[in-house]
């Protein structure tokens, strides 16, 4: 089997987005450069951006890693939790 990039890879899934609601919310009165940008550059699917000092995030296109969750150490990031059932990302190659 030839050995795939990653983008090929993430062109596999599928998301099903749930407009209404993102299951990450982040903080965003949180100042400290240092800690946001730990989370934006960390980010696989790069939902963060860090734009003219402020934390900007989309919840559409998330891998549902958790890594933001475990790096923000309950500072940048509010809540975490799961899409609800019928929303997320779906993997398609293990
Ligand atoms: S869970 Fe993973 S993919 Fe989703 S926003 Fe956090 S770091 Fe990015």
């Amino acid at each position: 089997m030839a050995k795939m990039s990653i983008d090929d890879k993430l062109g596999t899934l599928k998301f099903t987005t749930n407009e209404e609601k993102s299951h990450i919310i982040i903080n965003e009165d949180f100042t400290d450069e240092k800690e946001i940008m730990r989370i934006v550059k960390a980010c696989p699917a790069e939902l963060y951006k860090y734009e003219n000092g402020k934390l900007v995030f989309s919840h559409e296109g998330c891998l549902e890693c958790g890594t933001c969750r475990v790096l923000s150490h309950g500072k940048v990031i509010k809540s975490w939790e799961y899409p609800e059932s019928g929303y997320g990302v779906e993997f398609h190659q293990g």
